[in-house]
């Protein structure tokens, strides 16, 4: 796409989400849960198949629009950037990048108009960081079907999700550590949303934990090898990470704004606190770290090109997109930190908008993998040290 084109893309993201979305986000966060509506008029827009193909009903967007994009809904509101995000990330990529000519004509469709809504049900209460670890078992059933058991912890999307991509280990207990990739159906028989955590930040998306008794699905739900899952998803957990990055860039430009609007406002000793050196100093450096996030995010994005191949400074695709989620996360923290530091003791108050920002920037630095992994991941790529 054509940077003109671009930018047209995100300010229309933007328009939308100014108008549509930030209004809502402060009574969304207190009632935990965003109107369902937002995701009618997000598909109207295309936004939640941006990177799935116009063949399948997609915009056949870069990954460079799609994080601008992303960024720009992240800006209003993180909770529902977080769903566009794994309807389009993860979710759609893995479909496309290895189901059947029949699991994309089915259903990329259904994720780009808005019919279904996805789920990633990788992690489980004892396989976070080390997803390896899943208990989830899928055992191939004598009609050549799959029987899933199990758990899941930490599901986005929640009760919203029609379908969920479950990952569950298909290698009899002792040969070998194979994971299949299955697509599940939210009302099938067995699964169960079987509670909603109580999170510090990103309050309105439902982020739950799912039990598995049982559920029966057919081959045609198996995505890809039956043995090969775990690749998969961290392949796709790579287009995730980007995306968490460019929604931790749309926190962080969110907290820069309320605070430089503030400085102007607020009084203190006879001057607006702006008048101030070190508060002006304070937010030169937010603005230059939002910047460099946004341009690494940017530069990320342009260089990866098809998830899995070296990008052009040598480092893997997952080397890249953890360097920019660990940036971009990390600088949404501190921004956000500073911002609440601008405001004072209404920083610390709910009526103001900034200490929501700050609880909702702590979750990008956890989902979709911690800094910490993010520093292992980049670290072994630079030293090929496991
Ligand atoms: C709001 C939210 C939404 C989420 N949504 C989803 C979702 O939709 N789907 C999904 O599958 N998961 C989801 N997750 C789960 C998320 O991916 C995990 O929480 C995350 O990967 C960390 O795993 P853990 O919580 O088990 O922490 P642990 O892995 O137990 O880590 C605990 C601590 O140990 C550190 N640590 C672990 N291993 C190492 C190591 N090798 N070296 C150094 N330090 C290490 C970690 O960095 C962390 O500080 C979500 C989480 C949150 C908070």
């Amino acid at each position: 796409m054509l940077a003109s084109e671009r930018r047209e893309v995100r300010e229309a993201a933007r328009e939308f989400a100014e108008g549509e979305i930030a209004p809502c986000a402060a009574a969304w966060d207190r009632e935990r849960a965003f109107d369902r509506r937002v995701l009618d008029r997000l598909a109207e827009l295309g936004f939640l198949g941006m990177c799935v193909p116009e063949e399948y009903g997609g915009l056949g967007f870069d990954l460079e629009t799609y994080v601008a994009v992303l960024e720009e809904i992240a800006r209003a509101d993180l909770a529902v950037a977080l769903t566009v995000a794994v309807q389009n990330g993860p979710v759609s990529h893995l479909i496309l990048a290895h189901g059947t000519r029949a699991q994309r004509t089915n259903w990329l469709p259904m994720l780009a108009s808005g019919e279904r809504i996805a789920a990633f049900a990788l992690a489980e209460a004892d396989a976070g960081s080390d997803p390896g670890a899943l208990l989830t078992r899928a055992e191939r059933t004598h009609e050549g079907a799959w029987r899933l058991d199990g758990s899941k912890r930490w599901v986005t999307n929640g009760s919203l999700a029609d379908v969920a991509v479950v990952f569950a280990g298909t290698s009899p207990p002792g040969e070998g550590p194979g994971v299949g990739a299955f697509l599940v159906d939210t009302d099938a028989k067995g699964y169960r949303v079987a509670g909603r955590e109580k999170t510090m930040g990103l309050r309105a998306s439902e982020t739950v934990a799912v039990e598995l008794a049982g559920v029966r699905v057919g081959e045609d739900r198996l995505v890809g090898d039956a043995g090969s899952g775990l690749g998969y998803a961290l392949e796709a957990v790579d287009v995730g990470r980007l995306g968490v990055a460019a929604q931790a860039v749309g926190v962080a430009q969110a907290a820069l704004e309320h605070a430089v609007r503030y400085s102007r406002e607020r009084r203190q000793f006879g001057r607006r606190i702006a008048d101030f050196g070190a508060i002006r100093s304070k937010l030169a450096t937010m603005a230059t770290k939002v910047a460099a996030s946004r341009a690494l995010v940017a530069g990320v994005a342009a260089a990866l090109g098809q998830s899995g191949t070296p990008t052009r400074d040598g480092l893997t695709a997952a080397a890249s997109s953890a360097m920019a989620k660990l940036s971009a996360s990390e600088t949404a923290m501190w921004v956000t930190e500073e911002a609440v530091r601008i405001f004072g003791g209404y920083g610390f108050m709910r009526e103001f908008p900034v200490e929501k920002l700050m609880r909702d920037a702590k979750g990008t630095e956890i989902l979709g993998g911690t800094s910490e992994i993010m520093r292992l991941v980049v670290g072994r790529a630079l030293t090929g040290v496991a």
